[in-house]
């Protein structure tokens, strides 16, 4: 056992290990049971799968797998193996680990653990190892394109973030662990004050123009459904930083694991609390309830921004704070800002986005459609197995079109889908309805929603007369706007049954029953988006009926509108100092700036523009 091949030694990954339902201790478990044990045994050719040392084995990802052409649902783990802790635990395993052959994607054998940790103590091995920076004698140059730009050395760089959600958050994180001044200015309030104001829009109808689903600490994601899903690569070391750090300021470690890491409102607003308390220890200087009303520009660089209270409007008397870099993590609803931007000759390029209404059924219904007989062990949330999700997606060729638009082809998905959630208004605006899907840890409610959204692009915006960089912003503020008046104002929102929007009819006035708190009403969305958007939802649903029978139920209900999935522009940016290609010391990031989509991407960007604007300004080398 002392002398281990070294082609044996180390981690061993294995994936794939399936256990079906009947057999797991359910989804809440993350640890190594009796059952994962012999799916390992089989792997290894064990055979007596008791006597393997559950201690040798970590358990990296646990998914459910409900899919119809599978003979039984399972739990499907992949599994980290300890070499030498295996051999020390239970020495005849020599045996069979001697035989072991790797097999792409089933057993990979893993010369180095997998690196992880949370991004405070990353930033610290990061100083002890890099140690110096670029710092000349007497001042400290900026890196990148910025080099005629110089510091005193006596003081540390001045850095604005404006903007607190994900992408806001982790670039003051991580500017703040490497030295820099740092102060965090945000329109919206505190999670305490913001979840009262939430309140009183839900009870009383008051929606604060400043602090709302998408402003405030946080950021949109805060009352949201908290899921961690991410496309930009689950394993890779930015993401797992993120997840670690995360776990940090108080998310379960679960989420670590969880094929499908949710957090849910209730679990984000203490680890936001905790965020803020970190972020004060290091020193960041936090203004809620201070709005970024304009830049100040001098000689083609950013020098400080101008800002007035959000609250207080009689004391708004604007004040103007100066520093050395402004980061802009705005989010994409700051639409008075990227007025703002234009008119300082910031480039704005309008991105393709997509528009569309939130569909929502019981979860009953959902569980079924997914899981069949096993939908009674649901439990709202308590169950076994998890509430039932889904994703839907239909490109529709244009060749189904006749008018010059609809021939164009188009993609409709599900997005943001909300399972024992609930439908929120996500509007910033008094004159504009817009809606999205939020959910608590445990996901109990009775009902499941997701967005299903038909992709847009300049062309379209064309076609309704809206040019220019902002033409997006307009287009989603036209269908805004519209559903407002559909839904007759004090924040209804218009409603039709998916039955009834396939035969394009209105047969009941009186609508099923919506999660949604401030009342709906019954109504044509027909009338509501261009023909290529409605007919490439009813072409889309009809085909997501044939993937999961009874989609299409008299019970779902489509809300109107959902037009804030994206940002409907982007912010050029150098690719690798973050810095805007128009205007020196700007740095735009997040899903505002176009360079994100979610909680975990916007978190990511944010920590790399960190990163960046630390190296620019000689605070470190390098990021991760
Ligand atoms: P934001 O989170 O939008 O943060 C921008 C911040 O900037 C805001 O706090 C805003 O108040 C502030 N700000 C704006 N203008 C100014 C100004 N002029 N001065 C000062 N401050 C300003 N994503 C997921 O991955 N999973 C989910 O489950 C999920 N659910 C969602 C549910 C809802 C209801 C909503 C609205 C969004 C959801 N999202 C979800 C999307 C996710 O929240 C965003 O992608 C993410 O928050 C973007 O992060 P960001 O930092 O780029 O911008």
């Amino acid at each position: 056992v002392g002398n281990v091949n070294n082609k044996y030694e180390g981690i061993w990954r294995l994936s794939k290990l399936g256990v079906p339902v009947d057999r797991d201790p359910g989804k809440d478990f993350l640890g190594v049971s009796e059952s994962l044990l012999e799916e390992i045994a089989k792997v290894l050719e064990f055979p007596v799968a008791s006597m393997l040392p559950s201690e040798a084995f970590t358990v990296v990802r646990k998914s459910f797998d409900a899919r119809k052409r599978l003979k039984e649902p399972k739990f499907v783990y992949i599994v980290e193996m300890d070499v030498d802790k295996l051999l020390r635990l239970e020495p005849r395993s020599w045996d069979f680990i001697s035989e072991l052959e790797p097999k792409v994607g089933l057993v990979e054998h893993m010369p180095q653990p997998r690196k992880s940790g949370d991004l405070t103590s990353i930033i610290h091995d990061l100083k002890v190892h890099e140690g110096s920076v670029s710092r000349e004698s007497g001042h400290t140059m900026l890196n990148g394109s910025q080099g005629s730009y110089t510091l005193p050395t006596a003081r540390k760089p001045k850095i604005a973030v404006v903007g607190s959600g994900p992408s806001g958050l982790f670039a003051a994180l991580v500017l703040a662990e490497f030295g820099a001044d740092v102060t965090l200015i945000e329109r919206g309030q505190p999670v305490e004050q913001r979840g009262r104001d939430i309140g009183a829009l839900a009870v009383r109808r008051i929606l604060q123009t400043e602090s709302n689903f998408c402003f405030g600490e946080g950021g949109a994601g805060t009352w949201s459904d908290g899921k961690l899903v991410t496309r930009i690569g689950r394993n890779s070391g930015s993401v797992l930083a993120v997840m670690e750090t995360l776990v940090q300021f108080g998310a379960p470690e679960g989420i670590l694991v969880n094929g499908k890491p949710h957090l849910g409102t209730d679990r984000l607003v203490p680890l936001l609390r905790n965020f803020r308390q970190h972020l004060l220890k290091l020193g960041v200087t936090i203004k809620f309830g201070t709005r970024v009303d304009d830049l100040l520009v001098d000689n083609e660089r950013v020098i400080g921004v101008k800002v007035s209270d959000s609250v207080d409007r009689l004391q708004s008397s604007s004040q103007k704070w100066e520093y050395d870099a402004v980061v802009l993590a705005v989010g994409h609803s700051a639409r008075d800002l990227y007025q703002t931007l234009l008119s300082h000759n910031i480039e704005l390029i309008p991105k393709d986005f997509a528009v569309g209404l939130r569909i929502e059924h019981p979860q009953e219904v959902v569980n079924s459609l997914q899981y069949s007989g096993l939908a009674t062990q649901v439990c709202r949330g308590r169950g076994k197995v998890p509430v039932a999700d889904y994703k839907v997606a239909k490109y529709v060729s244009g060749e189904n079109g006749d008018e010059p638009l609809q021939a164009t082809s188009r993609s409709c998905y599900s997005f943001c889908m909300c399972p024992g959630g609930q439908v929120v208004l996500t509007s910033t605006n008094l004159s504009e309805i817009c809606v999205n899907g939020m959910s608590f840890s445990r996901r109990a409610s009775k009902w499941a929603n997701a967005a299903l959204v038909v992709t847009v692009s300049m062309k379209d915006f064309g076609a309704l007369n809206l040019r220019g960089p902002l033409a997006g912003v307009e287009f989603q503020r036209e269908f805004e706007q519209r559903a407002a008046r559909m839904g007759g104002g004090n924040f209804v929102v218009p409603v039709q049954t998916v039955t009834d929007f396939m035969d394009n009819k209105l047969s009941v006035t009186s609508v099923p029953q919506s999660s949604y708190r401030l009342g709906v009403k019954a109504a044509n969305l027909h009338k509501l988006f261009p023909d290529y958007v409605t007919e490439t939802l009813q072409h889309s649903i009809s085909a997501f009926d044939k993937e999961l029978p009874g989609f299409i139920s008299k019970e779902a209900l489509l809300h109107g509108v959902e037009t804030r999935t994206s940002s409907p522009i982007q912010i050029p940016r150098s690719v690798e100092t973050y810095e805007s290609t128009s205007l020196k010391g700007l740095y735009p990031v997040g899903e505002g700036a176009g360079y994100a989509g979610g909680i975990v991407s916007a978190a990511v960007d944010g920590m790399h523009a960190g990163f960046a604007v630390a190296k620019n300004f000689g605070l470190c080398n390098d990021g991760i």
